[in-house]
């Protein structure tokens, strides 16, 4: 096998807070271990654009605690043809880059996985994604900061929502997936969660509030993912106004808000450790792997699987809310 001596990075799909850390890592452990980074700009799309750009470790002072991706992040439809990812490569090969190092979701693993089958070239998956529902980890980079920033704004609408005795349904981020809408729900005292990975049945949603909400509360929060079954908030809301004319039901949608802002504390820190042993998994020899967190360990997945399989919400966490409103 041959040293790797130049890697290049990029950042693909959404963005997450956490994912500069991460860029800031795989440039310092590759000066650490003797090999020259490359900030690929804007993705996949600048892979193929060959927007690239060598990053001394001098280049990525004071980025740790800025959100967003000073590499650019971007969608590219070209990258899912094979032509595109043939100029991708071709690019690589012309910057004599040897393996790549690509921070993204599970749509960009599903590149990254394509393209390692085709090209021989080592490609290595850092999960950033504020949804958390990478297979292979137990946290994603912009999760936590992401949590936070909803239980911040979820404390706000509560003291609202009491002194106006209003019904808020708060719609939060997830597609697919109610990690967010779930953790944020405990955090921040909602009195019930909808979440894609249960069926919403609007007319038990409709028993609860007559028969247990309506008795005991004045107002309340409702958190709903986006990709919830039965709709997004004001879907929801709106079914439910029509049952319910005697109360004040406000809706609001957190929106991009969610995925900016400062890294928490906790998305520094799993960047950095998930940046440091992306490098350390390309220098051993790995290849077509995801780098994640399971029980503070390290552990590499094969993409295959953390881009086919989605992880789901622990089940058991449902009844949590359940258990803490059912007083
Ligand atoms: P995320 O990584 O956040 O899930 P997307 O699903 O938008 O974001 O994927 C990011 C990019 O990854 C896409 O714009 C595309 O260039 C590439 N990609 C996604 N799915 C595939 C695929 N099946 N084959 C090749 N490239 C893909």
């Amino acid at each position: 096998m041959e040293k790797i001596k130049k890697i290049g990075v990029l950042t693909s799909g959404g963005d997450s807070p956490g994912m500069n850390a991460a860029i800031r890592a795989v440039v310092r452990a590759g000066a650490y271990h003797n090999i020259e980074v490359f900030g690929i700009y804007q993705g996949y799309k600048g892979m193929i654009e060959n927007n690239i750009k060598l990053l001394s470790p001098r280049d990525v002072s004071n980025v740790l605690h800025r959100g967003g991706t000073f590499l650019k992040t971007a969608r590219s439809e070209e990258f899912k043809t094979q032509e595109g990812r043939k100029i991708a490569y071709e690019n690589l090969r012309k910057n004599e880059i040897d393996a790549v190092v690509i921070i993204g979701g599970d749509g960009s693993f599903k590149g990254a996985n394509q393209f390692s089958k085709e090209f021989a070239i080592p490609v290595i998956g850092i999960p950033g994604t504020i949804d958390n529902d990478m297979y292979g980890t137990d946290y994603c980079i912009g999760y936590d900061t992401a949590l936070n920033t909803v239980v911040e704004a979820v404390d706000k609408i509560r003291d609202t929502a009491g002194a106006h005795d209003r019904l808020f349904f708060v719609e939060v981020m997830g597609r697919d997936s109610g990690f967010l809408a779930l953790r944020s729900g405990i955090a921040s005292g909602a009195e019930a969660v909808l979440i894609p990975e249960k069926e919403t049945i609007i007319d038990d949603l409709k028993k609860y509030l007559a028969n247990g909400y309506n008795k005991k509360k004045s107002s309340g929060i409702i958190i709903v993912a986006e990709g919830d079954d039965a709709g997004g908030a004001y879907k929801i809301a709106d079914l439910v106004k029509k049952d319910f004319t005697n109360y004040d039901i406000r809706v609001t949608v957190l929106g991009h808000i969610q995925r900016g802002g400062s890294p928490s504390a906790f998305d520094r820190n799993i960047a950095s450790q998930m940046g440091i042993n992306a490098v350390q998994g390309l220098v051993d020899g790995k290849s077509n792997v995801m780098v994640g967190l399971i029980n503070r360990n390290i552990v590499y997945t094969p993409l295959e699987q953390s881009a086919k399989h989605n992880k789901r919400v622990n089940p058991t966490l449902l009844s949590t809310i359940d258990i803490l409103n059912s007083y």
